[in-house]
């Protein structure tokens, strides 16, 4: 594993013997929900220095200057990581290379530079790829979020008490891998070790198959609604907490869908099946079949 050349963060114990990494310059590429909690809660303990901000629009920029988040902003991407000990990656998943290699040649020797996308295949690889020597890539991605988007929708304790996935590879520095662990350790989430390929299935599990879902039950009441007048009108708390994530991001979830496509569409494969055979015990009247699905599904459920 290569080393780390330069003591540009540190580690510090406090009395509760947490460690505290340090950062003088830290950039964030992507300031919304992810990108500007992650900056409010490390500001807030005192963590990083200065705060450069990234991103297209001037206005959730201004804004993230006036909530504190950032302290300055640019659109220039390698003007935003000139001279940052930190830079962490928070734009939509097919975005994230493209940034990166917009970044890459102002990317000071002993920066550490960490993303926290939702798929990793076909980001950490890459990012690794266009690591110069002495600069040093660590995939992440906090299991922490909300339907909202934009610095607006940021705040401080977004990742207390959640995972934080990392996903090393045999290319990644040890001493990097520890001073991203200690950030979101900071930031108050429970670390987690995968590699790329387990992180993108169990992912597509949990998270794309249930938003493709969403999407799909929306979509589908929405039909009807289109031939019985008013049904969303009825629609009650079973139906709203089961479809708040449809009201997430369209543009972000098209880049995880696509980026994810192929454990994605294996998962949907045996969604199709399990929806398939409740119609079929439906069909044939077999409710004690039924009930023993339902009842799985419950038991299943309640030791989440
Ligand atoms: P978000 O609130 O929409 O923030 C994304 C930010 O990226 C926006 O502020 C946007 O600002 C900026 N951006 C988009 N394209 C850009 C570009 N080409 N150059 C520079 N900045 C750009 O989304 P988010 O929820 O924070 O998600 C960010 C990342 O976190 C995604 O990779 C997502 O997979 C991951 N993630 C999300 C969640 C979640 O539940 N939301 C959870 C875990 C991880 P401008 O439009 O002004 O450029």
């Amino acid at each position: 594993m290569p080393k780390l050349s330069e003591g540009h963060f540190r580690i510090s114990m406090t009395a509760t013997a947490q460690e505290k990494p340090y950062f003088s310059k830290v950039t964030v590429i992507g300031v919304g929900l992810i990108g500007g909690s992650l900056a409010l809660k490390m500001k807030a303990n005192g963590l990083w220095g200065t705060v450069v901000g990234v991103g297209r629009s001037k206005a959730n920029l201004e804004k993230a200057v006036e909530l504190g988040v950032i302290d300055s902003f640019t659109h220039d991407v390698s003007e935003g990581v000139r001279g940052a000990d930190l830079v962490i990656i928070a734009v939509p998943v097919r975005t994230t290379i493209p940034v990166l290699k917009d970044a890459v040649p102002a990317l000071k020797i002993g920066a550490i530079v960490t993303d926290v996308g939702s798929v990793k295949g076909g980001i950490v690889d890459e990012a690794e790829k266009l690591m110069p020597e002495g600069v040093f890539f660590v995939g992440a991605h906090p299991i922490a979020g909300t339907e909202y988007s934009g610095v607006e929708a940021a705040f401080a304790t977004l990742f207390e008490g959640r995972r934080c996935i990392l996903t090393p590879t045999g290319k990644t520095s040890r001493e990097a891998f520890e001073a991203v662990g200690a950030l979101w350790r900071a930031a108050g989430s429970k670390l987690v070790e995968m590699d790329t390929a387990a992180h993108d299935k169990v992912l597509a599990s949990v998270s794309h198959l249930p938003h493709m879902i969403a999407y799909s039950l929306v979509n589908s009441v929405a039909d009807v609604d289109g031939e019985i007048d008013g049904v969303l009108g009825f629609s009650a708390g079973g139906f709203k907490d089961f479809t708040r994530i449809a009201s997430s991001s369209p543009a972000m979830w098209l880049d995880i869908c696509a980026m994810n496509r192929d454990a994605l569409l294996d998962v949907i494969k045996v969604f199709e099946s399990r929806v398939t055979r409740l119609k079929t015990l439906l069909q044939a009247e077999d409710y004690t079949a039924l009930m023993e699905e339902f009842e799985r599904a419950k038991r299943v459920r309640d030791s989440i």
